[in-house]
C-alpha cells in the first residue's frame, strides 16, 4: 500500500510550505487508499524546540490535515520523533563503514576549507571526496585516542547519477558535484540524510513528495539505499512556493507562518484550498474546492512545474468567496466570536488592559490594533520633533531587518534587539521607539510595544513594519 509522509523539522514557525507539501502527500496517499504519516525530524538539537513541534502539529490540524501515524497519535512504526530513535542511527553508519561504503573523518572545518582552497588553486574539483580516507591503522590510533570525528559516506568520483522523478522524469547529476556527505556528526547524532533514509525505510514509505530544494540530496539518498540494499521510495519534487515577484517565498517578503493567517482571520478551509491551487488545478478548473474534493480528483501528474505564486491578495479574495458562499449567518457569528474572543489571547492582553479600563467599552478602542491586520497609517502620524523623516525610515528599516533575523521571539529578545539598534544609531530609546509604536499600534499612546510585538508574533510584526515603510 501507498505510504507517504511529511517530515518537518521543528526549528521555527509552522511554514505554509510545510502545509502545502503535507496536503499533496495526504491527497496522494488517500487517493490510493494508503496512509499518510507525520514524522518529526529533530536531529538538529540546537535548533529544534518542543514549542515549534507543538505549533507545527497544531497549525496543520487547524488546516484540517490529518495523519494516520505520528508522534501525537502513535502507530506501529513509532517512535515518530527522530530524537527518540537516535540510538538506531549510529549502528547503520557503522555498518556502512564496515562494508567499506563510509569512512571516519577527523578533519576540522578549517582544515576542510583549506583543502578546498588548495584544490581550487590547482584547478581540481574542490569537493570533499573519498581521498580523505586515512589508512586503517591511523584511524584506529586516532579513534583510540578519542579524537573528535564524523562518519562520511563514500561517493563516486565521476560519472552521473540518474534520479527518476515522478514529475520531472530523469534527472542527471554529476557525481563530481556531490560531496562525501557526513552521516554521523561528532556528537553522535545523524545528519538529515542518514536519519531520513533510515526512517523512510523503517516506516515503509513508498512515495516521497517533498520540495524541489531537496533534489540535490537525491543522489546521496539513492546511494544510501543502494549501500543498505533497500528499495528506494518513488521521488517527487514539488515546485517551491514563490513570492509575487517570483523569488522563493520568504519571510522577508511575505508572511510564511500559518499562525499569521490564523491571526489575520483567514478560514482554514480557504487557506488549504489555496494551497491546493499551488501548481495544481481541478480538472474543471474550478477555484473553490475542499480537501475531500481534491482527493477525489487528485492526479499528481496535474502538478505543473512553473513556480506557483503564493499571493496573499488572491488568498483574501478566495477567503471572501468561502465566507460568503459556505459560511451561514449562524456560523459566521459563531466563528467570528471564536476568532475574536480567543481566551488565551484575551488573557495575554489582560495585564495591559485591565488597569486602563473603567467600563468594557474602553477595551475595544485601546486593543483594536491587537485584532487588526495592516493598520491605516497617515504619514503625519510619524512626524516627531526629534527625528527627521530619513531617520524614521531608518529606524523602521533597521528594526525590520533585525527582527527578520530573530529566531527566538520573546519580549526579552525583541527588547535586546531594539536597544542595540537605538544605541548603534545613537538615539534615545524613547525617540527610537516612537516610529515603532506608530507602525505596530497606530499610536504612541499604548502599553509597551515590546509586549505588543511579542504577542502579535514575528510575521504580523514584520508585516506591519514593512507596511509602515511603504
Ligand atoms: P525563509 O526563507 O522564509 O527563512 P526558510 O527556507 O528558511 O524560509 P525553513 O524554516 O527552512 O524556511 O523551512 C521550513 C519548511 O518550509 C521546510 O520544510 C521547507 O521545505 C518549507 N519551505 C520553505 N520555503 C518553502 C517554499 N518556498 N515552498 C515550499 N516549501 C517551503
Ligand atoms: N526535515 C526535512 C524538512 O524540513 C524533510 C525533507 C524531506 O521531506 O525529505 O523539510
Amino acid at each position: 500500500t501507498v505510504r507517504t509522509r511529511i517530515a518537518p523539522s521543528p526549528t521555527g514557525d509552522p511554514h505554509v510550505g510545510t502545509a502545502y507539501v503535507a496536503l499533496f502527500n495526504l491527497c496522494f496517499a488517500r487517493q490510493h487508499g494508503g496512509q499518510f504519516i507525520l514524522r518529526i525530524e529533530d536531529t538538529d538539537q540546537t535548533r529544534s524546540t518542543d514549542e515549534s513541534e507543538q505549533d507545527i502539529l497544531r497549525a496543520l490540524r487547524w488546516l484540517g490535515l490529518d495523519w494516520d501515524e505520528g508522534p501525537d497519535v502513535g502507530g506501529p512504526h513509532g517512535p515518530y520523533r527522530q530524537s527518540e530513535r537516535k540510538d538506531s542511527y549510529a549502528q547503520y553508519a557503522l555498518d556502512l563503514v564496515e562494508k567499506g561504503h563510509a569512512f571516519y573523518c577527523f578533519r576540522t572545518p578549517d582544515e576542510l576549507d583549506q583543502i578546498r582552497e588548495e584544490r581550487k588553486a590547482q584547478g581540481l574539483n574542490p569537493g570533499i571526496k573519498g581521498d580523505l580516507e586515512l589508512p586503517a591503522e591511523e584511524v584506529q590510533r586516532r579513534l583510540a585516542a578519542g579524537e573528535p570525528h564524523v562518519i562520511r559516506m563514500k561517493v563516486p568520483e565521476e560519472g552521473t547519477c540518474v534520479i527518476q522523478d515522478m514529475l520531472r522524469g530523469q534527472i542527471e547529476i554529476d557525481w563530481a558535484q556531490v560531496d562525501c556527505q557526513i552521516l554521523l556528526k561528532s556528537d553522535g547524532m545523524p545528519t538529515y540524510h542518514l536519519a531520513n533514509v533510515v526512517d523512510d525505510h523503517a516506516m515503509g514509505i513508498t512515495h516521497v513528495l517533498r520540495g524541489e530544494e531537496w533534489i540535490n540530496s537525491a543522489p546521496k539518498h539513492k546511494l544510501l539505499y543502494e549501500y543498505f540494499g533497500w528499495d528506494m521510495p518513488e521521488l517527487c519534487h514539488l515546485p517551491l512556493l514563490r513570492n509575487p515577484d517570483k523569488s522563493k517565498l520568504s519571510k522577508r517578503k511575505n508572511p510564511t507562518s500559518i499562525n499569521f493567517y490564523e491571526r489575520m482571520g483567514f478560514l482554514p478551509e480557504a487557506v488549504i484550498n489555496y494551497l491546493g491551487r499551488m501548481g495544481w488545478s481541478m480538472p474543471d478548473e474550478r477555484e473553490k474546492f475542499s480537501v475531500a474534493e481534491m482527493i477525489e480528483h487528485f492526479d499528481i501528474q496535474r502538478v505543473s512545474l512553473g513556480g506557483p505564486i503564493f499571493d496573499v491578495e488572491k488568498l483574501r479574495w478566495l477567503n471572501g468567496q468561502w465566507l460568503r458562499d459556505d459560511v451561514s449567518d449562524d456560523e459566521f457569528v459563531a466563528r467570528l466570536k471564536d476568532w475574536w474572543f480567543r481566551e488565551d489571547a484575551l488573557r495575554d492582553l489582560l495585564p495591559h488592559v485591565k488597569g486602563r479600563t473603567e467600563v468594557f467599552s474602553d477595551v475595544a478602542p485601546m486593543a483594536a490594533f491587537m485584532f487588526s491586520g495592516m493598520l491605516d497609517l497617515a504619514p503625519e502620524q510619524f512626524a516627531h520633533n526629534k527625528l527627521e523623516e530619513g531617520q524614521v525610515k531608518r529606524v523602521l528599516q533597521f528594526a525590520l531587518w533585525k527582527l527578520e533575523a530573530q529566531r527566538h521571539w520573546s519580549k526579552e529578545t525583541i527588547f535586546a534587539d531594539i536597544k542595540g539598534l537605538a544605541k548603534a544609531m545613537d538615539l534615545k530609546m524613547g525617540d527610537f521607539m516612537f516610529p515603532i509604536f506608530v507602525a505596530i499600534a497606530g499610536t504612541p499612546n499604548s502599553w509597551s510595544v515590546m509586549d505588543s510585538m511579542a504577542l502579535l508574533g514575528p510575521d504580523m510584526t514584520r508585516a506591519r513594519l514593512r507596511h509602515a515603510l511603504n
